[in-house]
């Protein structure tokens, strides 16, 4: 039953953009219960570039005063509503950055539930099967989401490794898998942005069988990017001519940076082989544009594109594929805390992080 889930839950949460770096710990009232619905003990949370665009009101306004973000949540089942079959009271279950959908069009009955249209995003977003709740993230003592937005976590997979990959990794996992199929041998793969999506694209990439060019804009980090899978390694802004030496080179390109200065679009239009595909699952703010001649595409057969997260059968797929080949993020564990919360989003915001940051502890931070 759900009689032991509190009607307040704790997280720490900003009330306007000036104060997108101080969150403060609040308390709130909880979404309803659906029959769907599992409700989490949350145990920790990874730190996505979306929660910082999302404080900044880089993509629209706050639907809350007192907002709550985070997306790569992992923790325990402690509720679960009386439609519920699939998890059980004390299970160990992720959530990421999806957490409600209609259950019954195309989209959601295709394996395609993120792009429903009523799907609900974990924090800012409306839930129209909710009252219109603005749904609350991660950095929170508890999360409600629809089962078919929880994923079983594997029990050798620690907390803090799993969360990166309830966002970050299915991101570019869905696009790779659409783009590549489960056999990627004899395929070459460009990965633009080596930060949490994209150094967990370099080793989905590799685990799938391509070969992996990690595109940076310096040098700083190619011994990394080496590491994690890389075959090659180019720094964008230190070789400036760098796109003539790759002429029909690409089957697919994954963009995962954070933003578009620097990013030229002509150039990587023009390492692809015929009729392939530049996708950008990178969103800058929402001010932001690529510029690009449609000559470029012309030339190449181009196309370009994006991808909203993935489906719940290959977050499952990812998941096998990432035990199969030990596809781990690179985390830095942080305890949840004011300060912290702070501490981490200032150096997520200046590109200090190698390469997601997991709040942990949280038993300690929200009082029962
Ligand atoms: P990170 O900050 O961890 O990594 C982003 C990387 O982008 C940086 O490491 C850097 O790579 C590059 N970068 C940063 N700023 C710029 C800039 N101004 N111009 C060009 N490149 C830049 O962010 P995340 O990996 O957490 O998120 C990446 C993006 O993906 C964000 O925009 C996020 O909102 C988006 N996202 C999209 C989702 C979707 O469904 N489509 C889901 C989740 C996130 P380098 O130093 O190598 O150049
Ligand atoms: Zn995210």
């Amino acid at each position: 039953t759900t009689d032991s889930v509190p009607d307040k839950f704790q997280g720490f949460a900003s009330d306007k953009k000036e104060n997108w770096n101080k969150p403060k710990l609040v308390s709130y009232d909880r979404k309803q219960i659906n029959p769907h619905d599992v409700v989490l003990e949350n145990e920790v949370c990874g730190l996505c570039y979306s929660d910082i665009h999302t404080l900044q009101s880089n993509w629209g306004g706050y639907n809350r005063d007192d907002l709550v973000v985070g997306h790569e949540i992992v923790g325990k089942v402690i509720a679960i509503g009386e439609k519920v079959t699939e998890f059980k009271i004390g299970q160990r279950v992720g959530i990421g950055a999806a957490s409600s959908a209609c259950r019954e069009c195309n989209r959601c009955k295709s394996n395609n539930e993120q792009y429903c249209p009523k799907a609900a995003s974990t924090y800012n977003g409306i839930d129209v099967r909710s009252n219109n709740y603005v749904t609350q993230g991660g950095y929170s003592s508890h999360s409600i989401a629809d089962e078919q937005f929880v994923f079983p976590i594997p029990d050798d997979l620690p907390s803090a490794y799993a969360a990166p990959l309830m966002c970050a990794g299915i991101t570019v996992f869905s696009p790779l898998l659409r783009n590549l199929g489960s056999d990627a041998k004899g395929k070459t793969v460009g990965i633009i942005g080596i930060g949490g999506l994209g150094h967990l694209a370099l080793q989905l990439a590799k685990a799938l069988g391509a070969k992996v060019v990690a595109f940076s804009r310096t040098s700083s980090k190619k011994d990394q990017a080496l590491k994690l899978g890389a075959d090659e390694f180019i720094a964008t802004n230190e070789e400036k001519d760098w796109s003539s030496k790759y002429h029909d080179t690409f089957d697919f390109i994954l963009n995962c940076a954070s933003g578009v200065d620097g990013l030229n679009l002509q150039d990587y239009l023009s390492v692809l082989k015929v009729d392939k595909k530049f996708i950008s699952v990178g969103l800058p703010p929402a001010t932001e544009q690529f510029g690009v001649s449609p000559f470029t595409f012309l030339k190449h057969g181009a196309s370009f594109g994006s991808s909203l997260l993935g489906s719940k059968v290959e977050v499952l797929e990812m998941l096998k594929l990432a035990a199969k080949h030990n596809v781990k993020p690179w985390i830095e564990e942080i305890p949840i805390s004011e300060e912290n919360c702070s501490k981490a989003l200032n150096r997520c915001h200046d590109g200090d992080v190698r390469y997601r940051f997991v709040f942990t502890e949280f038993d300690k931070a929200f009082a029962k």
